[in-house]
């Protein structure tokens, strides 16, 4: 991994966000945050990864083997996505996706993160063929995940849904670079007074599309 900064870059991201979410005036405005924020974060990793850290990476559509875990979102990520998906679907796609969501949320409220695991229920946004629908908007956690072997994954989770942890091989600057793009986004929203805390993924985005707020603005 090339020498990078990540302490001096959360910092400035920090900063910059801060301001920038100070200026907020519609849920409009957040998802134009959200998306600055991951097409900056997407250009830096373009910048940094080798040909051969692509070469190494086994992610790829159709895969999904690790989309079965409690995704952590901010509020900014999970009303991007409630936007994205009401521009996406239709009136009966979107009905359909609700119930699937509400019967997600209702299987996993209860249940730890091992639990969740051996349930081997997959995300509600990962596709019969194993794509994830909400690619261009998916969450940063979502980003920070790589791995250089498909089997390794499945191995992985198959011992932590039994409370072990199997070492899996990621590009550790991709995982870096989007955890830091979360934490600087989580200091900049408590520095504007807004909820920081981290939400589960179906539930926080089901929220949105529910209450209709991703209609407005
Ligand atoms: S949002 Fe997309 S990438 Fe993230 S867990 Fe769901 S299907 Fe996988």
């Amino acid at each position: 991994m090339k020498s990078f900064d990540f302490i001096r870059y959360h910092d400035q991201l920090r900063d910059s966000l801060t301001s920038t979410l100070s200026e907020v005036k519609s849920r409009g405005d957040l998802c134009v945050v959200m998306t600055g924020l991951t097409d900056l974060l997407e250009v830096e990793l373009a910048k940094h990864l080798t040909v051969e850290d692509h070469e190494l990476l086994a992610c790829a559509a159709g895969c999904g083997s690790c989309c079965m875990v409690n995704v952590s979102v901010l509020d900014p990520e999970a009303v991007n996505i409630a936007r994205y998906l009401k521009g996406q679907l239709s009136d009966i796609e979107r009905e359909t996706l609700l119930l699937s969501m509400k019967k997600m949320v209702n299987a996993i409220s209860d249940v730890d993160e091992e639990e969740r695991i051996a349930m081997r229920r997959s995300c509600t946004f990962l596709s019969d063929k194993g794509e994830c629908t909400i690619y261009p908007v998916r969450p940063l956690l979502c980003r920070s995940i790589t791995s250089t072997s498909a089997t390794a994954c499945r191995d992985a989770l198959a011992m932590q849904a039994l409370g072990e942890q199997l070492p899996v091989v990621m590009n550790l600057f991709q995982k870096n670079l989007f955890d830091v793009g979360y934490q600087g986004l989580a200091k900049a929203m408590e520095n504007n007074d807004m909820d920081s805390h981290g939400a589960e993924l179906t539930a926080a985005v089901l929220q949105h599309m529910n209450d209709g707020l991703a209609k407005k603005n």
